[in-house]
């Protein structure tokens, strides 16, 4: 029935498959300085980039060095021509509870209509430990190069406006000022926003807005090489991620979101600078925006809005294949009762109810298998190793122990099973078993229903071409080669789009994708191997390789200087206590343990600052008796539905974190700051709140304002937190055989005042 040649041509194709899918993962390269200036050029942008942030310095919103990057940034506006407008204030986001100074700034290219405004935007400001080359300063970086670019391009219909937005790292708080109260914010009606979460890889277009199949459409037919998914939306609408985007998202303006992902054992760290930022990653961001820029520029942008999502995956970076969501249910029935009929025709003289019996039990053992041996590989390859949690320096040597553990299961499925499940049966199943995935996708999450219309579409494509050749002793070859090569394209895709989101200790749910190549490729092989003897063998010599890979991987480094752990020493002290802690921080939890041990780091309970307790690596040292901030408690009323209860805190020059946070029972309702709300809990958002904290990064020197509306009068303790310079005397003994392999990263070295005190109940 389905007889091949020789199996060696599926290998053939799934290695193709793979080459094409790799395409999508990787960057375009980068387009020389000496190119025409319609041509948007990443070494052109670097050299920006690279006076941008030549100091290689944290440059947080409010901080000196925030200054120095603001007058480049101006600077480069004016080379350019334009006249940059700084949008300045003092803001509070309340969705985060976060405050600090902003400084916007703002150029605009007038259209020739003008009515409407494109938004395109990146963040300028650094998180606290490093430069923040790739994070946000190459989407700055690439705004400037295409505002030069934009300059001298006749005017599009629209306006274009260019923000290069502050303080994003401390919660979105420059985007939020620049919708809240700039006037040109009513005018925007299609934003692009440029971000990273690493330092390399493809810049993916992973967010747009509600109703998005106009700007998806665009997104396919204008640029060149769109990498995008639907499946990735609705699972970054479930993380607890955000980025500028998603203050305009929540006003319901429609755009695209682009970030690069990889390399993210450097993000927010010391080493995000320019030397370790790819420049296809650049290129790409460049490219991305530029083409976007111009669709927009002369689109009529009060019709991007749609009634209705799209459904969407890129196919090897070639082209985006997309599909309305409404018609996904139409299509999975249509293709799927088509599927089965087809092969319900192919082997209607050969096909036994009771074949399927065997099949029944095969194809969930198989994925059974699958799931239980990624579970078992997931120590060798991900628990035993120290690894981040999301990033591994040498990928490869784990991804071919996952794909050989596939090879092992089919070649052990098809040794224990032919003979017992006929091509036909299992294909029979396999194939019912993806219509059934179909509708449940249909159902649950309609723009994941690619996952299964592709292959199931390209199925029916491949049975048209065997109706024509009906001679053949092979009926449905055609649409099985079609429909396995699909699902082999399907399987990859998405076997490597977890590298997102998680590394081999979770080889389980990595392996899991896989699972559709093992499903799809059965009939085939098991027709093949029809009238065969398999023996033991192959599958022993397997074994014996993916144990000396697992073996091998043992031995690589999950940490190196390239991409290393984070660990940042800091300085943490409790207000009247004797002692204070040298800590080994690590925000993903992956110290040094070798490092602590020999520096006579030990485990220990340290308060978090925020009322409770955190474990982590640390040597005592006599207290250094930090400034502590002072707070005065002022009057309380009672309010509609609670308490308002006032306080005014001195905030000395150079202050630049200040943190209070409140115990989760006094049910803080809402904060105010210098007259500004800054937290209001009603609003939801994508994370849970763990407990009611205000955050203030650089307040002014003088009084601070703080009102608490809280729903409980009673007495409570509350906890601020205020960050220092770290001492060098402290900090000496360790610098001088500091690991190669690790860096500070996200909060960077400090010294944290932590003082509790209590707030009399209200009257
Ligand atoms: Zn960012």
């Amino acid at each position: 029935m389905l007889r091949l040649r020789h199996p060696v041509s599926l290998f053939l194709i799934t290695v193709l498959v793979l080459l094409g899918v790799l395409r999508s993962y990787s960057t375009p390269s980068a387009v020389d300085a000496g190119a025409p200036d319609v041509v948007f050029s990443a070494l052109r942008s670097e050299a920006i980039l690279r006076q941008l942030v030549a100091e290689k310095l944290p440059h947080v919103a409010g901080s000196p060095h925030n200054t120095v990057l603001r007058h480049r940034i101006i600077a480069q506006l004016e080379a350019a021509g334009y006249q940059p407008d700084v949008q300045s204030r003092f803001h509070c986001n309340p969705l985060f509870g976060s405050c600090s100074p902003v400084e916007n700034v703002i150029a605009v290219k007038p259209g020739a209509v003008g009515k409407h405004a494109i938004l395109l935007t990146a963040h300028y400001d650094s998180a606290w430990a490093g430069p923040g080359a790739a994070d946000d300063g190459a989407g700055v970086a690439a705004i400037l190069e295409i505002a030069r670019m934009a300059a001298d391009f006749p005017a599009f219909d629209n306006d274009v406006i260019f923000l290069l937005s502050d303080s994003e790292e401390n919660g979105l708080i420059g985007a939020d000022a620049f919708a809240e109260h700039h006037p040109l914010f009513a005018r925007v009606k299609a934003v692009i926003n440029l971000e990273a979460r690493g330092v390399s890889g493809p810049s993916v277009m992973f967010e747009t807005g509600v109703g998005n199949r106009s700007v998806i459409r665009m997104l396919a037919k204008n640029l060149e090489r769109p990498i995008a998914n639907s499946l990735t939306y609705e699972v970054y609408k479930r993380m607890p991620n955000d980025t500028d985007f998603t203050v305009y998202a929540r006003k319901g303006v429609m755009g695209l979101n682009f970030a690069f992902v990889q390399g993210v054992a450097l993000y927010h760290s010391v080493l995000d600078d320019p030397d370790h930022l790819d420049l296809g990653s650049l290129q790409h961001h460049g490219d991305n925006a530029w083409g976007m820029l111009k669709a927009f520029g002369e689109r009529d942008l009060t019709t991007i809005n749609h009634a209705e999502d799209a459904g969407y995956v890129d196919v090897f970076g070639l082209g985006l294949s997309h599909y309305p969501i409404s018609i996904a249910g139409g299509l999975v029935l249509f293709l799927g009762v088509w599927v089965m009929l087809a092969i319900g025709l192919a082997f209607r003289k050969e096909f036994r109810y009771r074949q399927l019996r065997w099949g029944l039990l095969a194809i969930p053992l198989l994925f059974a298998a699958l799931v239980v041996g990624g579970y078992l590989l997931s120590w060798p390859l991900g628990r035993w190793p120290d690894l981040h949690p999301l990033e591994h320096p040498h990928p490869w040597i784990g991804r071919l122990t996952l794909f050989l553990l596939l090879g092992l299961l089919i070649y052990s499925t098809l040794k224990v099973f032919s003979g017992r499940v006929s091509a036909c049966a299992w294909m029979v199943l396999a194939w019912a078993l993806l219509f059934a995935l179909g509708l449940i996708l249909v159902s649950k999450m309609p723009a994941a229903a690619y996952v299964v219309l592709l292959p199931l579409a390209m199925f029916a494509l491949g049975s048209l071409i065997d109706l024509f050749r009906k001679k053949s002793p092979a009926p449905l070859l055609m649409a099985s080669l079609f429909g396995f090569g699909t699902a082999a394209f399907i399987s990859l895709y998405h076997f490597f789009m977890l590298d997102v989101v998680m590394n081999f200790d979770r080889s389980y749910l990595k392996a899991a994708p896989l699972g559709l190549i093992a499903l799809t490729v059965m009939p085939m092989l098991l027709a093949y191997v029809k009238n065969r003897e398999l023996t033991w063998q192959p599958a022993r010599w397997l074994l014996v390789v993916i144990l000396a890979a697992c073996f091998v991987h043992l031995l690589l480094p999950g940490f190196t200087a390239q991409r290393p752990r984070d660990m940042t020493l800091m300085y943490s002290e409790s207000d009247g206590s004797k002692q204070g802690y040298i800590v080994l921080e690590s925000v993903h939890g992956r110290h040094d343990r070798a490092y602590a041990r020999n520096h006579g780091f030990e485990i220990r309970e340290l308060n978090d600052g925020r009322l409770g307790a955190v474990e982590r690596p640390v040597r005592e040292v006599a207290a250094l008796n930090l400034p502590a901030i002072e707070i005065a408690t002022g009057p309380s009323s009672a309010e509609q539905a609670g308490w308002r209860r006032e306080f005014s805190i001195e905030v000395p020059a150079g202050q630049r974190f200040l943190q209070i946070t409140v115990p989760p029972e006094v049910g803080l309702q809402r904060a105010v700051v210098n007259d500004q709300l800054a937290l209001d809990t009603s609003i939801e958002i994508k994370q849970q709140r763990k407990s009611s904290t205000i955050r203030v990064v650089y307040p002014a020197p003088g009084t601070l304002r703080l009102e608490l509306f809280t729903e409980s009068g009673d007495a409570f303790t509350a906890a601020a937190v205020t960050w220092h310079d770290l001492p060098g005397v402290l900090t000496a003994p360790f610098l001088g055989n500091w690991p190669e392999d690790a860096r500070p990263a996200f909060y960077g070295p400090r010294a944290e005042k932590i003082q509790e005190f209590t707030v009399p109940a209200a009257q």
